[in-house]
C-alpha cells in the first residue's frame, strides 16, 4: 500500500436553495479579494513605507469584515481564508518580480468558484457533505473509497454545470511485478508503438470535432447578427437601449461549442487512461522518449498540436501511475532512435518520415520504422538504468 494524492472531479447537482447559496459564496470570495486588495492599495498610498499586511494579518481583518458585512458568514469560512492566502501569495510573487500587480475581480470575468479545506466527506453513493451547503447530490463517489478529502473546489462551468474538484489522499495497492520491460515510441498516426510490436492508434473523435466547428461557425454568425441588430435598434430607439448580451441566441451556440469540446477532452482522457493502465499492469519498466525534444517539423501543424496534447497527458499519466503502482518509468533523449538498427547497432543515417520500413544493409534485418525505434528506446533506457 502506498499513499498518494489524487485529483478527482465530480458533477454537482445543487438544488435551487443550494444554487442560490453557491452564487452568494462565489460573490463573497470575489468581495473579500477586492476588499483586501483595496485595503492593501490604500495602505500603500497613504504610507508607502508601511508594512505589507500578510496572510495572517488579512485573516485578522477578515473577522472585522465579517462583522461589518454579515452576508460573509454565509460562506464556507475556510474558503475566505484561502482567498487571503491566494492574495498574499500574489503579492509575494509581485515582490519577487515574478508576477504582475494583483487585479480586482469583476463579476463578468472572474470564474465563479471557491476552494475550501474544512471537513468534507462522502455521505452516500451519490451525495457529499459540504460546509454550509449540507448534503449535496453528486455523480458517483465510488472513486473516493478509502480516501480523505484534503481540499475541494466548487465551480460553475460556462456550459451551465456545477463541478466539484477534489484533492484526496488515497491508499493504492502496488501492482504485481511481471518482469517485463518495454520501450515506447510515440507518433501521429499511432499514438504509441511498443518494442513488443503493439500499436495503439491515435485518439480521434471526428464526429465531435465536426460539431465543434459547426457550432463555432454558428456562434460567429449569430454574434455578428446580434451586433448589427443592436446597432440598428439603438439607432432607431433613443429611449430604450439594448445590449448585444440581450440576444441570447449566440450565447447558446457558445455553450454548445464548449459542451462538445469538453466531450472530446473527456473521451480522450478515458482513452489514454485505458492505454496507460494496460501498460503499467503489463510492464515493470517503461522507457519513453523525452517528447519535448522530438523532431516533428515535417508534420501538419494541427495534427501536431493535437498529438502534443495527447502525448503530454500520456506521459503525465504514465508518470504518476508508475509511481502509484510501484513500477518504473525511464525517460531517454530521442537522439538517433530511428536511425540505428536495433538488431546489430549499425547506424544507417537519417531517414525521411515517409520511409516506414527498411532493411539493415549490415545484418539484413527488416524493420518497421516505429517498432525499431521503440526497441532502441528500450535498449537506451535499460543501459541508462544500468
Ligand atoms: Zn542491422
Amino acid at each position: 500500500m502506498v499513499k498518494v494524492v489524487k485529483g478527482i472531479k465530480l458533477r454537482l447537482y445543487p438544488n435551487s436553495k443550494q444554487r442560490a447559496q453557491l452564487w452568494q459564496m462565489f460573490g463573497n470570495n470575489r468581495f473579500v479579494w477586492n476588499q483586501m486588495l483595496a485595503m492593501a492599495k490604500t495602505r500603500y498610498q497613504n504610507n508607502p513605507s508601511s508594512k505589507f499586511v500578510d496572510e495572517y494579518g488579512m485573516n485578522n481583518l477578515l473577522k472585522q469584515l465579517k462583522a461589518e458585512y454579515p452576508f460573509l458568514k454565509q460562506s464556507d469560512s475556510s474558503s475566505l481564508q484561502i482567498v487571503d492566502h491566494n492574495l498574499a501569495q500574489a503579492f509575494k510573487m509581485l515582490f519577487k518580480h515574478k508576477g504582475g500587480y494583483p487585479r480586482f475581480k469583476s463579476r463578468r470575468k472572474a470564474k465563479p468558484a471557491y476552494t475550501g479545506k474544512s471537513t468534507c466527506y462522502v455521505k452516500a453513493k451519490r451525495r457529499v457533505k459540504l460546509p454550509k451547503l449540507g448534503s449535496i447530490r453528486t455523480s458517483k463517489t465510488s472513486q473516493l473509497q478509502n480516501s480523505t478529502i484534503k481540499r475541494y473546489t466548487v465551480a460553475y462551468d460556462p456550459t451551465g454545470r456545477y463541478y466539484l474538484s477534489l484533492q484526496i489522499e488515497a491508499e493504492v495497492n502496488v501492482l504485481p511485478k511481471t518482469k517485463q520491460n518495454v520501450g515506447i515510441d510515440v507518433g501521429i498516426a499511432d499514438l504509441a508503438i511498443t518494442s513488443d510490436s503493439d500499436k495503439y492508434g491515435s485518439f480521434n473523435a471526428k464526429w465531435l470535432e465536426k460539431q465543434v466547428n459547426q457550432w463555432q461557425r454558428k456562434f460567429e454568425r449569430r454574434k455578428n447578427r446580434a451586433t448589427i441588430a443592436t446597432r440598428q435598434w439603438n439607432h432607431n430607439h433613443k429611449m430604450i437601449k439594448v445590449e448585444v448580451n440581450d440576444y441570447q441566441n449566440w450565447q447558446k451556440a457558445k455553450k454548445q461549442k464548449s459542451r462538445y469540446q469538453r466531450k472530446i477532452a473527456d473521451k480522450r482522457k478515458d482513452y489514454l487512461h485505458k492505454i496507460t493502465t494496460e501498460l503499467v499492469k503489463k510492464y515493470d519498466v517503461i522507457v519513453i522518449e523525452d517528447l519535448k525534444a522530438k523532431n516533428l517539423q515535417k508534420n501538419h501543424h494541427l495534427a501536431k498540436s493535437i498529438a502534443n496534447a495527447s502525448w503530454y497527458q500520456f506521459r503525465t499519466m504514465l508518470e504518476y501511475k508508475c509511481q502509484w503502482y510501484g513500477k518504473r518509468l525511464i525517460i531517454v533523449k530521442p537522439n538517433y532512435t530511428s536511425q540505428i538498427c536495433s538488431n546489430c547497432g549499425y547506424a544507417s543515417g537519417k531517414k525521411p518520415l515517409e520511409i516506414r520500413e527498411w532493411t539493415c544493409p549490415k545484418c539484413g534485418a527488416h524493420h518497421d520504422r516505429d517498432i525499431n525505434a521503440a526497441v532502441n528506446i528500450l535498449h537506451k533506457g535499460l543501459k541508462a538504468a544500468g
